[in-house]
């Protein structure tokens, strides 16, 4: 008998039971039949089932955005009292999270430098839960020494979380990650067209996490995890170019005269990562003369999307305040690029170009 080729999108929230043994049986955990799409869902597992081949952790479970993923992951491993070391340099909501919500339910945060060993072991408390990370970091590129925070981690019984959105399909991080949160608007849903989140976990963590979902209520809608399952059909071959690309944009932009510094994720060793289309620039000009060198670019969108094929650039100066910037050791000349699966050469021409007009 032939079979469809996708996989099937059950249009259904809602599912009934044969009997009352059966339905007392799924409502009370000991069987596993579906009841409520919030709780469980035969299309969204599909997608669970096709983000574990991507990072083959223990287990998968999907939200309706990145966010959603990340407050109930963070909500599941905290109680109050509870002492986290975060990232400093984080995503945006992320650090709102920390800095604004967790804080009044009496969990409190460091932020840190990851990548300095010393200061992350001495700011340890007996009440450290949890240490919170970004791979990589979203300007500087950074990728925190994931093995020696594993090693400290269980020296002193403490979870890890990474979000790993951005190296989601290049590097695999959940064998030193409690639990990895990865936001599926953008690699895995190509060009900007659906938003997701999922996170990727061991064992233990399946059940509260579970719990927290349905919950929080942040679940995906089938439809959405239908159409992530044909966006990501192509996923990996797109990775691949867009890694390229960015590759050879990042060594054509570090001969420019005028680049001052270009960041590029790389290993604690110092050997590149080729890994997703981010490349960080700080260019040889004043900060007053950012917004004419961005308007003179003409083949990158302007914006704080990235993922799929379209070229996007992204000031840190159009992003947060001087001051913010400064408090996160932040240099506000930086400049992301994101390369998609545009020309290398021509993205290089570009900035050129825009240079020699200021
Ligand atoms: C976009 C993004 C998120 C949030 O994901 P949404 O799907 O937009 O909620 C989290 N972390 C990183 C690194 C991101 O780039």
């Amino acid at each position: 008998m032939s079979r469809p080729l996708r996989e099937p999108l059950f249009k259904t929230t809602a599912f009934t039971f044969n009997s009352f043994v059966e339905m007392q049986a799924a409502l009370y955990g000991d069987s596993k039949d579906y009841f409520y799409a919030r709780d469980g869902h035969p299309t969204l597992e599909a997608l669970e089932k096709r983000l574990l081949e991507v990072e083959p952790a223990d287990f998968a479970m999907v939200f309706s955005t990145g966010m959603s993923a990340i407050s109930t992951g963070v909500f599941a491993l905290l109680s109050g009292g509870d002492h986290v070391i975060v990232q400093k340099e984080i995503y945006g909501p992320t650090r709102l999270l920390f800095e604004e919500y967790l804080s009044s339910f009496g969990v409190s945060s460091s932020f840190l430098d990851v990548n300095d060993m010393k200061a992350l072991e001495s700011s340890i408390t007996p009440d450290t839960e949890l240490i919170y990370l970004e791979m990589p970091a979203p300007f500087t590129l950074s990728c925190a020494p994931l093995k020696e925070i594993r090693s400290l981690a269980d020296k002193y019984q403490i979870s890890i979380m990474v979000d790993n959105s951005a190296g989601f399909g290049y590097e695999r991080v959940s064998h030193y990650a409690d639990l990895v949160a990865v936001s599926l608007s953008k690699y895995p849903a190509g060009d900007s067209g659906i938003m997701g989140g999922a996170l990727l976990g061991t064992q233990g963590w399946k059940e509260p996490v579970e719990m927290a979902r349905s919950t929080f209520g942040g679940s995906m809608m089938p439809w959405d995890a239908e159409s992530l399952l044909g966006e990501m059909e192509n996923m990996e071959t797109q990775l691949e170019l867009i890694a390229s690309g960015a590759y050879q944009f990042r060594n054509m932009l570090r001969e420019h005269p005028k680049v001052k510094n270009v960041y590029y994720p790389e290993e604690h060793s110092g050997k590149d990562l080729r890994m997703g289309g981010f490349v960080t620039v700080e260019i040889d000009i004043s900060l007053m003369d950012v917004p004419r060198f961005i308007d003179g670019l003409t083949l990158f969108q302007k914006g704080v999307f990235w993922g799929g094929s379209v070229p996007v650039v992204t000031p840190l100066l159009a992003s947060y305040r001087i001051e913010v910037l400064k408090e996160w050791g932040l240099s506000p000349g930086l400049i992301r690029f994101y390369t998609g699966t545009a020309n290398p050469k021509q993205l290089y021409s570009d900035v050129v170009n825009a240079l020699e007009s200021l």
